[in-house]
Order: C-alpha cells, then sequence, then structure tokens
C-alpha cells in the first residue's frame, strides 16, 4: 500500500507520525500527506494538504478521547523497511452487524478465557446453550469465543463447561 521512499515527522508524544507520500494526482506528480501511528498499524488521516491532515487526525484523536498536543517536528527521515511492514497490514475486513453486537457484548473478549479478540479475527459466535440441547440463536444466548475454547467447549452448556475447566 505504502511505497518508499516515505519522510516521517514525529507528532504527539512520539506515537504519531507525519509522513508524505509521492502519488499521481491528475496526471501530475503529487504528494500526500499521513498522520499514522506505526505502532498500531492505523492511518489517522490522509490528505492532499498537510494542514487537512493534521485536522483530521486531530479530529481522531479528539473523536477517540486521546489527548493531543501540537505537533512537535523533527528532522525528516527515511523509514525503514520494518516500519513501513506495520502499516501496510490489510485494512480491517467488514463484519457483519451480528458478530459486530456479540463481539461488543462480550467486551472484545473470549467469553470463557478473556483473551482479548479482533473483531475481524477468526473467533466464534458461541451458543451458551448449544444449538444440539435446544439453544437458540436469540442474542442473550449468543457469546464471542476464542477458537480454542469452542472447539473445547464443544456441545457443553457454558456452565458444564466453566465447571470441567475449573477442576
Ligand atoms: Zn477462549
Amino acid at each position: 500500500m505504502l511505497r518508499r521512499p516515505i519522510m516521517g515527522g514525529i507528532f504527539g508524544q512520539g506515537e504519531f507520525e507525519l509522513a508524505t507520500q509521492p502519488t499521481i494526482s491528475a496526471g501530475l506528480h503529487a504528494v500526500r500527506f499521513m498522520v499514522i501511528q506505526p505502532r498500531a498499524g492505523r492511518i489517522l488521516a490522509i490528505s492532499e494538504s498537510k494542514t487537512e491532515a493534521l485536522a483530521g487526525a486531530r479530529r481522531v484523536l479528539r473523536a477517540t478521547g486521546v489527548a493531543n498536543d501540537e505537533p512537535r517536528w523533527v528532522q525528516p527521515r527515511l523509514w525503514s523497511d520494518a516500519e513501513l511492514s506495520v502499516v501496510s497490514e490489510p485494512p480491517p475486513r467488514p463484519v457483519s452487524r451480528r458478530r459486530r453486537d456479540v463481539f461488543v457484548r462480550s467486551g472484545g473478549c473470549c467469553a470463557y478465557c478473556g483473551t482479548p479478540l479482533r473483531i475481524d479475527g477468526a473467533w466464534h459466535v458461541e451458543h451458551q446453550l448449544p444449538r444440539a440441547l435446544g439453544g437458540t440463536d436469540e442474542a442473550l444466548n449468543l457469546v464471542a469465543a476464542c477458537e480454542r475454547c469452542n472447539l473445547q467447549k464443544s456441545d457443553r452448556t457454558a456452565i458444564e463447561f466453566m465447571a470441567a475447566r475449573a477442576v
């Protein structure tokens, strides 16, 4: 997605970087500005205007409740391949409303072992009372479970499974 050369400056407490990326706009060579969070692999804002990119990033940070300070500029530098590979992660896959609801209700963690899950990851929508025992698809019966717990639980009820694990 991102190609070298990319020049970066530090933004915020060093957690965010302003990067420029060469691009083609209306058939002409141009530059795009991006505020990114390399460690989280997140792009906060992209614009052909530096001011807009920074303003967009501030909006995102304010909306997510992250304190933000004024940009602190440092000498631009070429990024290493390692840093770029983090940013080049594929964007999250679309998640159905049902999976999203189950994920949110389970607090983003496996309901049985507490492992944090990625919303677009391979976790299972788990029937606390298995369908084989008459469990329904109603929201109250559904929780998020990691693959390991889902396979271990099999056709037991949630209570049976938790009791067996506690031994
Ligand atoms: Zn689990």
